[in-house]
């Protein structure tokens, strides 16, 4: 996946590209670090015609004389129609449990859908010829006049819905219906992609007919008898200018920060302060690291909550580790030196990868112990370099119930009641960060014994 994003720089005024989707960039010509102030918004892009009137006129021609579609002579109208797709990237979890077994898939995905259903049903997704388009911010007042914008009919909420439905769709391959079944997305950032199509309106000896091609590589998409005029909107959209873009420092000693496309999360070289950024702003976060088994390594954000977990009316509360027993398999082994009056404590990675059930492993392999890990002294990081967090906390929330679900690895009818109506409550929550250390390409669990590939940790989720 690699959409790219032009923009302006604001510092030197040279075009600039990003990944879809990014907070924090470089710019590619004064090397200055931008932050695009888009929290809270849905980004909308445009993917420019690149076929000029005269361009279309000539590949319909040509077009009509290949397929031998219609005695057409004239070509009448050309018009350039904006139609509008959802963009959906994000991590899946899909839980079942059944048919003597309990298993979670995770991948991470994407996926392009339309956001005005009426327009040209057959077209339904941007496939993949779109992904190594540039896109641009979609701006109101530059949109050309002469062109005509198509209104969003499914809703952001209904597209959430709609994507979920699709993901349901594709990860139960077999459609069988188990006892129980879940997905959860979590991460997921949905964009609108507006994608040119040129409608041109010929005159033949039969009358009209109205013939529509793809606005970047000429293709046919429709072709009706008839002559059909598309009806805009004009500036239907809530968002009618880009997001700005501003250069990215701490906001205590004005250092210059790191750039991190995704990252919410900066820490600042020179006076060592930890920020997130938060409603387009930052927010100063305390630094909350677990203490390191040997120096140097790295450190990984989690999302650390304290639980309270039960299964609808009159069910056990389990927010204890001793009361786990009543969940979970084989829990005397793997809790056998914890304290059984401790809060069950669950570490969630705080990061949007590429490589979802890596990232799922690693939390498995976390939270099935549930250890008791000593924090750190003092308030500074300790030394060594720190992953960006990427996973906000109510997105970090959603895979509760995946991770609740893989350590308990039950799959009796009475587990099966009790997945149908897990309520999972939040006690306390924080920010923690977990140490590892470096092997080559891997990184190490020291609390743990665990080896994992660094790839796992990769966000660059285009
Ligand atoms: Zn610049
Ligand atoms: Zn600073």
């Amino acid at each position: 996946m690699a959409f790219l994003v032009s923009s302006t720089c604001p510092e030197c005024g040279a075009p600039t590209k990003h990944h879809e989707g990014a907070l924090t960039f470089k710019c590619q010509y004064c090397a200055s670090v931008l932050r695009m102030q888009a929290e809270g918004m849905t980004l909308k892009y445009i993917i420019p015609a690149r076929l000029d009137e005269k361009a279309a006129a000539l590949a319909i021609k040509k077009l009509l004389v290949n397929r031998k579609i219609t005695p057409v002579t004239k070509v009448k109208k050309v018009t350039v129609i904006y139609d509008p797709f959802w963009n959906l990237r994000g991590m899946l979890f899909y839980l079942v449990a059944g048919d003597g077994k309990a298993e979670i898939s995770a991948k991470t995905w994407f996926h392009s859908f339309q956001a005005n259903e009426t327009f040209l049903p057959s077209f339904t997704s941007l496939g993949i010829q779109s992904q190594v388009l540039e896109l641009e911010h979609y701006d109101a007042e530059k949109f050309p006049k002469s062109a005509v914008l198509l209104p969003t009919t499914l809703i952001e909420k209904d597209a959430l819905k709609a994507a979920k439905k699709a993901a349901t769709a594709a990860m139960d391959m077999d459609g069988k219906r188990p006892g129980f079944s879940d997905l959860k997305m979590v991460g997921e950032k949905l964009s609108i992609i507006y994608y040119p199509v040129i409608s041109v309106v010929c005159e033949g000896e039969t009358g009209y007919h109205t013939i529509m091609v793809d606005g970047v590589n000429g293709n046919l998409l429709a072709e009706e008898a008839g002559r059909i005029e598309t009806q805009g909107i004009g500036e239907s959209d809530t968002v009618a200018v880009p997001p700005k873009l501003i250069t990215h420092r701490c906001p205590n000693c004005g250092h210059n920060l790191k750039d991190g496309d995704f990252d919410l999360t900066f820490h600042c070289g020179e006076c060592r302060r930890l920020w997130m950024l938060k409603d387009n702003d930052y927010a100063s976060i305390k630094i909350n690291a677990i203490r390191p088994m040997e120096r140097g390594g790295a450190y990984i954000p989690f999302w650390r909550f304290k639980l309270e977990i039960s299964s609808g009316e009159g069910s056990d509360v389990i927010s204890k580790i001793g009361d786990r027993a009543k969940i979970m398999k084989g829990v005397g082994f793997k809790l056998r030196n914890e304290d059984p009056e401790r809060d069950i404590t669950f570490y969630v990675p705080a990061i949007v990868t590429r490589n979802a059930s890596g990232l799922l492993s690693l939390a498995i392999r976390i939270n099935i112990f549930q250890k008791d890990l000593p924090p750190s002294d003092g308030e500074a990081m300790p030394d060594g370099e720190a992953f960006g967090l990427s996973l906000a906390e109510e997105e970090a929330r959603e895979m509760l119930e995946p991770l609740v679900f893989a350590v308990t690895g039950r799959i009796d009818a009475k587990m099966i009641a009790f997945y149908n109506n897990i309520q999972i409550e939040v006690k306390k929550s924080d920010i923690v960060w977990y140490p590892v250390s470096f092997e080559k390409d891997m990184l190490v669990d020291r609390y743990h014994e665990y080896h994992f590939p660094k790839r796992w940790l990769d966000t660059d989720v285009y």
